[in-house]
This record gives structure tokens, C-alpha cells and sequence, in this order.
């Protein structure tokens, strides 16, 4: 049976290189990296060496730069220890963002911080004078705001830039969770007024289970996992060193690649878009996927079908991987917070197709082909 896999903003392939790459570290570097023999400081450079390419590949400098278990350690991280070792008591973040951040801000109201949401458009932006507002009615509070790159669901981005100069002229803190975007845009922190962005390998074909952290060095935290002298005395734990190699050699890959795996993506995107509104009638997308949008990302708003509620399986059953809903809960059907707060129509299917340089236009004819057989039988 045919495979087409098109849920690449829940995870992606591991590149093949990535994995030459990874072998010789687990047959040979086996060495805690904390150990002062041989074995331990060969690790041990193997880690610096990558941390400092990391660093090269985004503009900032290697001890800016704390690796973690990924995107939602160093969200909480960030949420958590803003609060604990900067005295923030306002967080300011959208309705839209991953429950990695919505959870943890939700967790820290319990505990007296006050939480604030921007508002947004039918197409799903941030209205940048919401934010504006909020900082200006509580110039007396030590705000942090946190607002992502690119929505994981729908695709929406914001400008780092502008809102990286709005939020620092009022004296706030930024986090952007800059997961779905880190490895697929070039970023220059030299250039941008942001105090922490969080990156995710396996969203770029790294290995799952490893990210990193990126605090401007004009900021000192504290660990929120203690235990240990790792990170800098940042993050306690044995270092990830297969992760930290396979991330590495994921973002070398990334970024020396970038222009070419944007056009290829983005021409897969645009053809799925024509297609399906050349085939589908009725069909329509929810955020706004020919504007301000992720390369990778296209939700799909379909026409009501009486099998809407199996519309994803039998997508499955035809060997095509997509989602409905949030990423990180993809199967589920618990329906979307992100739609939710759009008022988009969840009775009908809303799907997310998201694609990598590892897809073709043939993968998009295929699933066009079934769709139509689907709407056929269906309607
Ligand atoms: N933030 C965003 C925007 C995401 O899309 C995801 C994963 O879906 C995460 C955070 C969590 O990252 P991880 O899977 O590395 O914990």
C-alpha cells in the first residue's frame, strides 16, 4: 500500500545523515561526560564542539545555549524559572499556543501570577495593539510575554523583529517557542530583542527527545531540574549526547540547505492548496496559509461529509498520515484549542496536512485522488 506521510509538524524522518552520523557515537562515546578519564572528556568535548556549532548556526554564543529533553522542557523552563528568578508576576501569551506554555502559565496562575492573553484575528494574528495595551496597563508588573513563531496548527508567524522591539521598549521579557520554525528560518539573535527561544529537533529530522534552550546572556535562571553540575549548572542529568549530535548534524543540514528546502516545501504546499481548491468544492482553510505563513503547515477547513468523524482514519486507511486538532494529540479527537478560539466549525473535518523536503507532488496527487473518492461516496 501506498505511504504518504504528511503529519511532519507533529514530528519528522530522521534524516539519513543524521543517522551516519549518530552510529559512530553510540559505538564509541560511550563515556559520561562528566568523567574525568579519556572516555568522559572525548564526550565531553563531543558536547562543547556542538554546542558552539549551535550557537554559530542562530547568532548567539555557546553559553547561551542549554540543551534539554526538547520543546516542552524548555517551555516550562522558561515559564517557570522567569517567574522564580525574575520576579515576573504578569505573563502575557495567546489564546494559540502549545500547551507546553498554556499549561505551564495555567499552572503558575494557581500560584498567584497574573495571566494576560493578546487578542486574535478571524485569521488568527496576534493583534500586535492588544499586546501593546496590555503592556502599557501594567507598566508596574515584571512582564513576561510569550508568543510562538509559528503556530503548530494553523501556521500563523509572527515578525521576531517588530515584536521583539515592541516588547523590549515597554521593559518586558520575550519568549518565543520557536519549535515549528527553528532548522526551517534563518535566525540572528544579534538582531532580535528576545530573551529565550525554545528548538526541537525532531521537528527538523533530528532525534526526538532532545532541544535546547537559548537564554540571552544578560539573564541569569536558576535549574528547574537540580541534581547534578550538567549545563552549566543549568539542567542536572547525563548529557544526551546522541541527541546532541543527531540535533547538531539535523541543524548543519538545515541551514545549508535552508533556500532549497524552503522552495521545494513551499512549491508542495502552493500545489496542495490549488489542488484541493480545483477538486474540493467547498473546501477552505482555516489561518491564513497564503499570507504570513509557515512553509510547512496547510489546515485544511473541508465541507461537511457524513464521515467526519472518521475522516482521519480513512485517511489512514489509505495510507496517508495527517492530524486533526493539536499536534501532540494527533489521533485523539478532542478537538482543537487553536480552532476553538478562531470559532472555526469542528463538526466538519478540519485537517492539518504539514510537509517536508521528503514529500512529492505525487504524495498531493494521490491524496487529492482519495479525498474526491471520499467526497464521492460521502457528501
Ligand atoms: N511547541 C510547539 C509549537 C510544538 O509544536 C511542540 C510539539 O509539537 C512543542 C512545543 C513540544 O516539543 P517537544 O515535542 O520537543 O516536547
Amino acid at each position: 500500500m501506498k505511504k504518504v506521510y504528511f503529519d511532519n509538524a507533529a514530528t519528522t524522518p530522521m534524516d539519513p545523515e543524521v543517522i551516519e552520523a549518530i552510529i559512530p557515537i553510540m559505538k564509541e562515546n560511550f563515556g559520561n561526560p562528566s568523567s574525568v578519564h579519556t572516555f568522559g572528556r572525548e564526550s565531553r568535548a563531543i558536547i562543547e564542539k556542538a554546542r558552539k556549532q549551535v550557537a554559530n548556526y542562530i547568532g548567539a554564543s555557546p553559553a547561551e545555549i542549554f540543551f534539554t529533553s526538547g520543546g516542552t522542557e524548555a517551555d516550562n523552563m522558561i515559564l517557570k524559572c522567569a517567574v522564580n528568578d525574575l520576579g515576573v508576576n504578569h505573563i502575557i501569551t495567546s489564546p494559540l499556543e502549545h500547551h507546553a506554555v498554556l499549561h505551564t502559565a495555567e499552572f503558575l496562575q494557581q500560584n498567584g501570577v497574573k495571566i494576560s492573553y493578546v487578542d486574535i484575528d478571524e485569521k488568527g494574528y496576534v493583534v500586535k495593539e492588544s499586546l501593546e495595551k496590555l503592556l502599557d496597563d501594567n507598566q508596574n508588573d515584571t512582564i513576561l510575554v510569550s508568543l510562538m513563531h509559528a503556530n503548530n496548527e494553523i501556521g500563523n508567524l509572527i515578525s521576531l523583529k517588530d515584536y521583539g522591539k515592541l516588547i523590549k521598549s515597554k521593559g518586558a521579557y520575550f519568549h518565543s517557542d520557536t519549535v515549528q520554525t527553528m532548522g526551517h528560518y534563518l535566525f540572528n539573535l544579534e538582531n532580535l530583542n528576545i530573551d529565550f527561544l525554545t528548538c526541537s529537533a525532531h521537528k527538523f529530522h533530528g532525534p526526538k527527545g532532545i532541544g535546547f534552550l537559548y537564554v540571552n546572556s544578560d539573564i541569569k535562571i536558576s535549574p528547574m531540574i537540580t541534581g547534578g553540575a550538567q549545563e552549566r549548572n543549568m539542567r542536572a542529568g547525563t548529557e544526551n549526547i546522541i541527541g546532541i549530535v543527531g540535533l547538531t548534524k539535523a541543524m548543519e543540514i538545515a541551514y545549508r540547505d535552508l533556500e532549497e528546502h524552503q522552495n521545494y516545501v513551499q512549491g508542495i504546499k502552493s500545489y496542495m492548496i490549488e489542488q484541493l481548491e480545483q477538486n474540493i468544492p467547498g473546501v477552505s482553510f482555516n489561518g491564513d496559509p497564503k499570507g504570513k505563513s509557515l512553509y510547512t503547515v496547510l489546515n485544511v477547513h473541508f465541507p461537511p461529509t457524513d464521515i467526519a468523524e472518521m475522516f482521519l482514519y480513512n485517511l489512514d486507511i489509505e495510507g496517508i498520515a495527517a492530524s486533526g486538532g493539536s499536534a501532540c494529540s494527533s489521533g485523539t479527537n478532542v478537538g482543537s484549542h487553536v480552532l476553538r478560539t478562531l470559532g472555526v466549525d469542528q463538526t466538519v473535518p478540519n485537517i492539518r496536512f504539514s510537509f517536508s523536503k521528503f514529500n512529492t507532488k505525487d504524495e498531493v496527487d494521490y491524496t487529492i485522488n482519495v479525498l474526491k473518492e471520499l467526497y464521492a461516496v460521502n457528501a
